[in-house]
């Protein structure tokens, strides 16, 4: 085993930086010795971005969203600077500048610096447009909603209808723009998306689709309206984007590194140019180009954590089955498979009922279901995920998954935790099951955050929340705190009570 002596310094502290820095303690071994640098200019500890829109909606706390700290290892001196902005680098003296004036020499560098929001409006003037990408983006609009009355959201992706539900959830009138022929149309087709954009309205949300442009009027340096491409105009106080994402790659350009959308890096996740330099997370471009959603960053993370220890790759991992599952009280839209794309050869049954307000489409292919798309109707959803994940043999007639079986228990079996099964996956970003939970807590992990600690569960998308907290209590009462031999003491990691906080500053003084 190679002893390691690096000096690394990370760019950026968002979601897939921290995965690295976790991966790095896990994998680290006797071995090690790493000295790691991290630049990070937002101030905050790293936080679950993909819970923002929670937040809005009111959901969940701003304190929720602070990602655990990483596991520590002996021979890993770790410096993290936060709110400081990595502005320059020198690939000849091998230095990387920040803004606060500090030089950090280096042995390898490694981009983590994530991408920025397109904010496809035309406007003369900033006020009143943004976007929600971070946590002071998240502290603004709640600021901003709790005076403001007319809000656009421009964009009709999933992100962007789980932004109109959740502002429309603080009472505002919301109006979506969306610039495709219908809604959501990298996932669903058209008829399905009718049923949504049905549910939408009845939400109180106007929703316009085929929209080229937008175009945004102040008076007297205020946001006053919007004007659509079809003619519409919108009273508005506030803009809103939610239209995808550009990789942030000026630094690397600036450094002389191979740039297209994103930070062109091969399957060693180097650039060609520079194998000191390495990108991963949404600033990266590897061969399947720049996705901006968080499964592939954090497998980057953890392959370049073992690559950084000089450890030998892992073998290739599975892709992970592709679920999307909208999160907006009042709407259910799940899609599973790669629902966009035509499959030769495979089989498609829908059932279209819009008075009913269900939509239900599943493809099946050597007697297996291959993709689904289920609006309105979320027991024929759990089914088919279900069906899709385990690769179960379906009936010979493919229509009859599109109903609920007569037979299907108000709660999901899976969501039951004393029927779920040992080995039932309970956090799909994570990979972790229900024996793994169990384990966690006979160690001591006796609250969420201590479970997210050990398990990594319930720190991606936050939907098996629940099912976790669920699988607490029926363990706290099987084997109650008082009876524990030893608790073990407070690690930082999270394993004590957290007071209720309002912000991950307040999360991190309450962990010490
Ligand atoms: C509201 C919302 C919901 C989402 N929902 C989902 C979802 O359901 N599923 C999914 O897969 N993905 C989702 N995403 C996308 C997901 O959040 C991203 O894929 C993921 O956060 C990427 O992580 P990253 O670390 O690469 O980049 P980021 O999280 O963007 O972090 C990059 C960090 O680098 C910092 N930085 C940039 N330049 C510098 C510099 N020069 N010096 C120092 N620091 C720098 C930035 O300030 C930032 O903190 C969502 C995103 C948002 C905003």
């Amino acid at each position: 085993m190679s002893t390691c002596t690096q000096r690394i310094v990370v760019i950026g502290h968002g979601m897939v930086a921290a995965r690295l820095l976790d991966q790095i303690g896990r994998d680290a071994t006797e071995h090690t010795q790493l000295g790691i640098t991290v630049l990070g200019a937002e101030p905050h500890r790293p936080y679950n971005r993909l819970l923002l829109g929670e937040v809005l909606a009111g959901r969940t706390d701003l304190g929720g969203l602070t990602l655990p700290d990483p596991t520590i290892h002996d021979g890993i001196t770790l410096r993290v600077c936060r709110g400081v902005t990595a502005v320059r680098i020198d690939r000849t003296a091998r230095l990387v500048y920040a803004d606060d004036g500090s030089v950090h020499p280096y042995d390898r560098v490694v981009f983590a610096t994530g991408a920025e929001p397109r904010i496809p409006v035309n406007t003369s003037q900033p006020q009143g447009v943004r976007a929600l990408r971070d946590l002071d983006d998240c502290r603004e609009l709640l600021a901003a909603t709790a005076h403001l009355r007319h809000v656009t959201v421009v964009g009709g992706g999933l992100l962007g209808i789980e932004l109109a539900c959740a502002l429309r959830t603080r009472g505002l009138e919301v109006a979506l723009v969306h610039r495709g022929e219908h809604l959501m149309d990298r996932q669903l087709p058209a008829d399905a998306a009718t049923v949504v954009r049905d549910q939408l309205s009845q939400l109180g949300i106007h929703v316009h689709t085929g929209i080229e442009d937008t175009t945004a009027h102040h008076e007297q340096d205020r946001l006053s309206s919007v004007l659509l491409s079809d003619g519409t105009e919108h009273r508005t106080d506030l803009v809103v984007a939610s239209a995808g994402v550009q990789p942030r790659t000026a630094l690397a350009a600036e450094a002389g590194l191979p740039v297209r959308d994103g930070i062109v890096v091969g399957d060693d996740l180097c650039s060609p140019a520079d194998p000191s330099m390495a990108a991963i997370g949404d600033c990266a471009e590897t061969a399947d180009g720049c996705p901006g959603l968080l499964a592939p960053g954090w497998e980057q993370a953890d392959r370049l954590a073992r690559s950084l220890l000089g450890q030998p790759d892992p073998p290739a991992r599975q892709a992970d089955p592709m679920i999307v599952k909208l999160k907006a009280v009042g709407l259910d839209v799940l899609t599973v498979g790669e629902t966009s794309l035509p499959m030769p050869g495979a089989r498609t049954v829908s059932l279209h009922d819009p008075q009913g307000g269900r939509s239900v489409q599943v493809t099946v292919d050597g007697g297996r279901v291959v993709a689904a798309v289920c609006v309105g109707a979320p027991k024929v959803a759990a089914e088919l995920t279900l069906s899709y994940e385990r690769a179960t043999v379906i009936p010979v007639d493919p229509a009859l998954l599109l109903v609920p079986a007569a037979t299907t228990a108000a709660v999901p079996i899976s969501d039951n935790p004393t029927t779920m099964p040992s080995a039932a996956t309970v956090c799909r970003c994570n990979g972790v099951d229900k024996k793994m939970i169990i384990d966690a807590h006979l160690a001591g992990a006796r609250d969420l955050a201590a479970i997210a600690a050990r398990t990594r569960a319930t720190t991606g998308c936050g939907g098996c929340r629940e099912v976790v907290c669920g699988l607490l209590e029926w363990m706290d009462q099987a084997n109650p705190p008082d009876r524990d031999v030893a608790q073990p003491k407070h690690d930082g990691n999270g394993t004590g009570n957290t007071p209720f906080v309002d912000s991950p500053e307040q999360a991190q003084e309450a962990s010490r």
